[in-house]
């Protein structure tokens, strides 16, 4: 039996039995772990709130040799993050860029920068709340960091420079097609300056969330591409997604009709 301990943040849990629950974390020292809590619901002791969904804790584990659930020990909670809890739109877009991490890394092993990313996140929007700008930065952010980076002012075929007043778009030859590549291909067709304030928004690091403005077009665009390559990376469907589309489809409306 080996012992750990790491930085975590707590994706999300599931109460068993009596006391117990099984936990889902993503951890500084080793990505994504799954837990065992035994006694969870009972022991303040040892466990507290630490192992509430967004909370950012430090926790200690066991594991064993070919077993799949580590068995948790103790955790300390750093930050509950509990303004997630008293706004809708944050709470549907933590758990959404919860279930991205675990659904596009998968249980591979320690990505220090998506710990830092999946963190700013949740801090963000913990303090201001949720908007498309954050959503489209954090899912960006993530396809690069996991090894999908697309391509967005080079054709992806022919590596020329995307200037034309229309360029294409497809998520599998990996982004951005110039007038020739894309051809009569069903492709998605964008502005080059849309994929542009994408490209100038990954300059920035990758943990800062504020003070960026996105126009409608990027923000409209540059969600369609993003999302297109997120169903070409993802292997499992993403369940959170569909509860903020509705969210965000329903400010919309009720924005328009004020
Ligand atoms: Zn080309």
């Amino acid at each position: 039996m080996a012992i750990h301990s790491s930085d975590a943040v707590v994706l999300h849990h599931l109460d068993y039995g009596e006391a117990d629950r099984i936990v889902t974390f993503f951890s500084f020292e080793q990505g994504l772990v799954k837990g065992f809590a035994r006694q969870a619901r009972k022991s303040r002791k040892r466990f507290g709130a630490a192992l509430e969904p967004f909370a950012s804790v430090h926790i200690r584990w066991q594991s064993q040799r070919g077993r799949d659930l580590v068995s948790l020990q103790d955790a300390e909670l750093v930050d509950l993050r509990n303004g997630l809890r008293h706004n809708l739109l944050a709470l549907a877009l933590a758990a959404y860029g919860c279930e991205l991490v675990e659904k596009l890394l998968g249980e591979s092993e320690s990505n220090p920068q998506v710990f830092h990313l999946l963190n700013a996140f949740l801090d963000h929007v913990n303090r201001h709340g949720g908007s498309e700008e954050a959503r489209l930065l954090f899912e960006l952010r993530l396809l690069c960091l996991a090894g999908y980076e697309p391509h967005l002012l080079h054709c992806c075929q022919c590596g020329v420079l995307l200037k034309a007043e229309t360029v294409g778009f497809a998520a599998a030859p990996g982004g951005g097609l110039c007038p020739e590549c894309a051809g009569g291909a069903d492709v998605q067709r964008l502005s080059p300056l849309s994929l542009g304030s994408l490209s100038r928004a990954l300059q920035a690091p990758s943990t800062l969330f504020e003070g960026f403005r996105f126009g409608p077009r990027t923000l409209q665009e540059g969600g369609r591409a993003v999302a297109a390559l997120l169903k070409q990376h993802l292997c499992r469907p993403v369940k959170s997604q569909s509860f903020l589309t509705q969210l965000i489809e329903g400010s919309a409306r009720a924005a328009a009709i004020r």
